[in-house]
């Protein structure tokens, strides 16, 4: 088996990075193209190891160690290194992430990618206006600070923060959350997020010569003209190791119960 780490530089992460070397001696350190990827910070850390590895994520698992607060990728604590230990002498039992895949249209470049958590597409200084499409049909014409579009496991991160749902990450959907929007009669929104099936497609036109920023995770590109953001489920999915005794509603209710 091949593997890498990837992490933070404090005393606790440097010493779990040794004590995985330890534990894999007889495995390859193979940073190119590791069979298993060990992530020890916290959600964060995680977020750059899928993307990070983006181009392998059919041959790849991540196993997730939290230093910080428990998080929502990540799956064990330093104290399970035993367990960590024990599980990897076993066949590994995978839970599995979907995330979305962005293509972004301007007049001048064309750009796409993965993300796990969620799309944004704003200008915060400026008032935006933006058309969504659902499946190439019209849905609204959207006044205000931007959109974002969540995965269900992105659904507990800047989603909720704006006011949408959580939502169980075992269901495939996009979810369109509102960033501040404004409601006219010629800019009329929905209100509240909107929770789609995942085979749709979700699609935001902009208007020519506004400048917006667009994130990705904790990607950021400022963009020009925008003329489309196409959305969509990604035909591939995020493994993690599994562990039995932190379930999706633990940790909601451990981060905000
Ligand atoms: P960051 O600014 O360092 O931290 C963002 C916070 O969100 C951290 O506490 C992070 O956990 C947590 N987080 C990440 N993914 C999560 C998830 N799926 N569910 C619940 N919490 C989650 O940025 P970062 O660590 O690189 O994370 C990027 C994410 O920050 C973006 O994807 C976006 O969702 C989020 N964000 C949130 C807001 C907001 O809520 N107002 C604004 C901007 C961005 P860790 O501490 O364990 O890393
Ligand atoms: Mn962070």
């Amino acid at each position: 088996m091949k593997y890498a780490i990837l992490g933070k530089t404090d005393a606790l992460s440097e010493q779990l990075k040794e004590r995985i070397k330890t534990i894999m001696n007889k495995a390859i350190y193979d940073k190119q193209s590791p069979d298993i990827v060990f992530t020890i910070g916290g959600d964060g850390t995680a977020l750059r190891a899928v993307n990070q590895y983006s181009y392998r994520l059919d041959k790849t698992v991540f196993l997730t160690i939290n230093t910080g607060n428990l998080g929502f990728f990540t799956n064990f604590l330093p104290s399970d290194i035993k367990q960590i230990e024990k599980l990897l002498k076993e066949e590994i039992r995978k839970e599995y992430f979907s995330l979305i895949e962005y293509r972004v249209k301007t007049k001048e470049e064309l750009f796409s990618g993965l993300a796990l958590n969620e799309i944004t597409i704003s200008n915060p200084p400026k008032v935006s206006f933006l058309t969504v499409e659902i499946d190439n049909e019209h849905f609204e014409s959207f006044k205000g600070t931007g959109l974002l579009v969540s995965t269900p496991i992105g659904s507990t991160a800047y989603n909720k923060s704006l006011g949408g749902a959580v939502i169980d990450p075992s269901l495939i959907t996009l979810q369109l959350t509102e960033i501040s929007s404004i409601n006219s009669n010629s800019y009329k929104t929905l209100g509240s997020s909107l929770v789609i099936c995942g085979s749709k497609k979700i699609s935001i036109k902009g208007t020519a010569q506004s400048p917006y920023l667009f994130t990705a995770d904790f990607l950021q590109r400022r963009i020009n003209d925008l003329e489309e953001i196409e959305i969509k489920i990604a035909e591939q999915k995020v493994a993690i190791v599994k562990t039995d005794t932190k379930t999706f509603f633990d940790r909601v209710k451990k981060a905000f119960l």
